[in-house]
């Protein structure tokens, strides 16, 4: 991937926006449990951070997919995981199929307020009882004259309880499973619609998560995005975005893990001298910083293809997999070297173990890229 003059203006304003926006407020928001998401959105909105790829006619930069990874990549600078992950999801996870396949009337309402910062968006596709198994959801939406009528539960969405709206997967009819749903726009404050209390997490603490229930939802069927039946197939072309940009993000939050962990060290004197001097701490530092060196050339890699159009599944889930994989290894083995002060709660690399656990269980766990990874390498037992 070609680094140039423009991707490092971008990577600059991001990193100076984390530094200045983000960083100092951290403490606070993981204690609240929440981040200002309204206030947080529109200064990046002003920024243009929130429409990088999106179309100009909307507000955006229409900028190639390498920019929205150089702003990952810096968002992952921020001290912990919930922040980047709740602007992803405004970014990448509820917004690209409305961009690509939302009618102009459509975009107009919901698009282009949600990149310049005045709308907050979530994605609601888990349920209750079905996570991995995105073709299993059973929240509907009935035809009625010229609306849908959603019935149904989300599960674990992430912004819920500030959005504006909710990019839905709902079932539109019940036909195959995977020709049988429509995503659609459910604007928040639609009777019918509530948000349960935030839920407690392990980590990702700032980033607000809840249940979210449809009790006979009206909206028009012109919220529905693109076609009717083609709301699987949109969103396992929206889960390509998610995925890079996730695995994206994660290369500079394990450099902090190496960094901070290095610093911490350096600085800890046992036996007379710095834990650093030993030989097993340094290697073991060492082969995470190639690790991580290999997630960024394997995301760099990925987005290249994305960039030329190629298919980029494979890649991607290759990419996912693997940042999921260093997100179980490396926060854990810098924790080791932290000591007792590492199962402080009040530590950096505590939050980081946190937050970085749900790398490999969101947005597709581990064994779901594999799936992925091992049916498009031919491998799965023929029918
Ligand atoms: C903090 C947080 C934020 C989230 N935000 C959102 C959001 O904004 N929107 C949204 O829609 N969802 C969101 N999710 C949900 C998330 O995407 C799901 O948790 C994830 O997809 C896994 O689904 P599940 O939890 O139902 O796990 P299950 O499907 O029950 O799977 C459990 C485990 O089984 C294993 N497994 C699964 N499939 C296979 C397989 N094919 N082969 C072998 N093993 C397998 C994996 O180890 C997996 O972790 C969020 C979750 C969390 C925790």
């Amino acid at each position: 991937m070609l680094i140039t003059h423009e991707h490092e203006e971008l990577r600059r304003t991001t990193r100076n926006f984390v530094e200045q926006e983000i960083n100092p407020f951290v403490d606070e928001w993981e204690a609240a449990g929440i981040f200002p998401a309204q206030e947080l959105f529109r200064k990046m909105g002003n920024l243009g951070l929130l429409g990088i790829t999106k179309p100009e006619a909307y507000g955006g930069i229409n900028l190639d997919y390498s920019y929205e990874v150089v702003f990952a990549e810096e968002m992952g600078s921020a001290l912990c995981g919930g922040v980047p992950m709740a602007v992803g999801v405004q970014t990448n996870m509820c917004t690209p199929a409305l961009a690509l396949h939302g009618s102009d009337e459509l975009r107009e309402e919901f698009l282009a307020p949600a990149i310049s910062g005045d709308s907050i968006g979530s994605i609601a596709v888990s349920e209750p009882g079905a996570g991995s198994d995105v073709a299993g959801i059973t929240t509907t939406a009935t035809k009625d004259g010229g609306d849908y009528i959603i019935n149904g539960s989300k599960m674990w969405i992430t912004n819920a309880t500030q959005a504006d709206f909710f990019c839905v997967l709902a079932n539109t009819d019940t036909s195959h499973k995977h020709n049988n749903k429509s995503l659609i726009i459910v604007p928040a404050r639609t009777p019918g619609l509530s948000v349960g209390n935030r839920l407690k997490k392990m980590g990702m603490r700032s980033s607000d998560t809840a249940q979210v229930f449809f009790d006979n939802v009206r909206v028009p069927r012109r919220y529905r995005i693109g076609e009717e039946g083609m709301g699987f197939t949109y969103q396992m072309q929206q889960f390509q975005e998610e995925r890079l940009f996730a695995a994206a993000i994660v290369v500079k939050t394990l450099e902090n893990c190496i960094n901070s962990t290095i610093d911490h060290t350096r600085k800890r004197i046992a036996y007379g001298e710095p834990l650093l001097n030993k030989q097993v701490i340094q290697f073991q530092l060492a082969e995470m910083q190639t690790e991580t060196e290999a997630l960024r050339a394997l995301v760099y890699q990925a987005t290249e293809t994305y960039v030329k159009g190629g298919n980029v599944t494979k890649l991607a889930s290759m990419a996912k997999l693997k940042a999921g994989r260093l997100c179980r290894s490396i926060p854990e083995q810098c924790l080791q070297f932290w000591g007792g002060m590492g199962y402080m709660e009040e530590s950096l690399i505590n939050r980081l173990c946190r937050d970085m656990r749900l790398v490999a269980i969101g947005a597709g766990a581990d064994e779901v890229m594999l799936a992925i990874i091992a049916k498009m390498m031919g491998t799965l037992p023929r029918e």
